[in-house]
C-alpha cells in the first residue's frame, strides 16, 4: 500500500513522476530494505534511478536525461549546504551513537545514488545488460534488509555469472570508495545527460536575464513562450533564473503573471516561483510574496492542502524568515501540528525555535 500526498494531484498529471517514484518503492525500499540508516541510499538511489528508467517508457529518453539535470541542481545545493559537515556529503554515512540520521537527510542519497547506478548501467553495457541484473537483485533480496556491502557482493556475483571476465574488469574500473565515501561538491565521474529538452528553457531564462534593464512596459514576453514547455521545462527555466542575480521586482511579478507561474497548481513550479520572488529578501517582490508563500505552504490557499513535503515547507519557511522572521515563526506556530513530526523538528531547527 502506498500513501501519497494530495499535493501530487495537480489536475494535469504533471507530477505523475512522483507517483511512479512512490510505487517503485514497493520493490526498492519496501521489498528490499536498507539494513540501517547508513545504507539509506539503497532505498532512494535505486528508486530514483528506476523512476527515471520508467520516464523513458512514459515520456522519452530526453525526459530521462532532463530529470537527471533537474536533480543535479538539487544535489549541488545539498552538497553546498553540508560544506561544513562533509561527512553528510557521503553516500554511505557512519553514524555515531546518538547522532540523528534525520540531520543527514537531503537529496544526496537520491541524486548521488541514482547517478552512481546510472554510471554502473553505462559501464556495464547499457540498459539491455543492466535491467536483467536489476530484476535479479530484487528477486535475490526481496523481504530482506541489506547493507551496501551485500549489495556490492551480489553485483559482482551476478556479473561474474553473466558476462564473466569482461564485466568483472568493467566493474573493477569503478572507484566504489570514491562513490561511497567521497566528499566535496563534485561526483567521482563527470556525468553527461541528454539536454535536448533543457536548451529551450535555458535560452528563455537567458532572455529574461538580459531583459533586466528594460522597463516592464517594453518587454515582449508572451504566454506562447512556454506553451510547448512541459512542467519539467518550466521547472528548469525557473531553476536557471534562480542561478542569476535577482531580477527586478517588477520583472518577477510580470513573469509570475504572464506565464501563470504564481498560480500554477503544480507545487514544484509554485515553489520555485516563490523562491525566485524571495531571493532578494530586501526587495519589494519579497515583501509582497512572503505572506502569500507562507499561506500557500500551510494550505491557506485555493487548494486547502498543506505542502508538508520537506522539499516544499523547509525552503519556504527558510526564505520567508529572511524576509520577515516574525511572520515565519507566527505562521509555522499556528499550523505546526499539521506537519509530520520530522518536518516539524527540521523547520523548528531552521527557524531557530529549537537548537
Ligand atoms: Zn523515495
Amino acid at each position: 500500500m502506498t500513501f501519497l500526498t494530495p499535493t501530487l494531484i495537480t489536475g494535469d498529471r504533471s507530477l505523475v513522476d512522483v507517483v511512479v517514484h512512490e510505487l517503485t518503492h514497493s520493490w526498492f525500499g519496501n521489498g528490499v530494505t536498507h539494513a540501517h540508516a547508513s545504507h539509506f541510499w539503497l532505498n532512494e538511489g535505486w528508486t530514483t534511478y528506476m523512476e527515471r528508467v520508467l520516464q523513458r517508457v512514459l515520456h522519452s529518453e530526453g525526459d530521462r536525461g532532463f530529470s537527471f539535470l533537474i536533480g543535479r541542481k538539487a544535489l549541488t545545493e545539498a552538497l553546498e549546504q553540508y560544506r561544513d559537515r562533509p561527512k553528510y556529503q557521503r553516500l554511505v554515512i557512519e553514524f555515531e551513537k546518538g547522532e540523528d540520521p534525520d540531520d543527514a537527510y537531503s537529496s544526496i542519497p537520491y541524486e548521488k545514488g541514482s547517478n552512481f547506478i546510472l554510471h554502473l548501467e553505462r559501464t556495464l553495457g547499457g540498459l539491455d545488460a543492466f535491467l536483467p541484473y536489476v530484476r535479479d537483485y530484487v528477486k535475490t533480496f526481496t523481504g530482506r534488509s541489506i547493507t551496501t556491502e551485500q549489495w556490492r557482493d551480489h553485483l559482482y556475483q551476478y556479473f561474474a555469472a553473466h558476462g564473466g571476465a569482461e564485466k568483472t574488469s568493467a566493474l573493477n574500473l569503478i572507484d566504489f570508495q570514491a562513490w561511497f565515501e567521497g566528499e566535496g561538491l563534485v561526483l567521482p565521474v563527470n556525468m553527461v545527460y541528454d539536454d535536448s529538452l533543457a536548451l529551450p528553457a535555458f535560452s528563455l531564462a537567458e532572455r529574461w536575464n538580459e531583459s533586466r534593464n528594460t522597463p516592464v512596459s517594453g518587454l515582449d514576453f508572451k504566454d506562447a513562450d512556454v506553451q510547448d514547455f512541459n512542467s519539467n521545462q518550466k521547472i528548469i527555466f525557473l531553476d536557471r533564473l534562480l542561478g542569476y542575480s535577482p531580477l527586478p521586482s517588477s520583472h518577477i511579478l510580470h513573469l509570475g503573471e504572464v506565464y501563470r507561474l504564481s498560480s500554477s497548481p503544480n507545487s514544484e513550479i509554485r515553489l520555485r516561483f516563490y523562491l525566485l520572488a524571495l531571493l532578494d529578501p530586501a526587495s519589494e517582490v519579497a515583501r509582497i510574496c512572503a505572506p502569500i508563500a507562507s499561506s500557500w505552504v500551510v494550505g491557506e490557499d485555493e487548494t486547502g492542502v498543506i505542502k508538508g513535503r520537506m522539499k516544499f515547507c523547509r525552503p519556504i519557511f527558510r526564505c520567508v524568515s529572511k524576509v520577515d522572521g516574525a511572520l515565519a515563526v507566527e505562521v509555522f506556530t499556528k499550523f505546526q501540528a499539521q506537519f509530520h513530526p520530522i518536518a516539524r523538528k527540521m523547520i523548528e531547527k531552521d527557524l531557530g525555535i529549537i537548537l
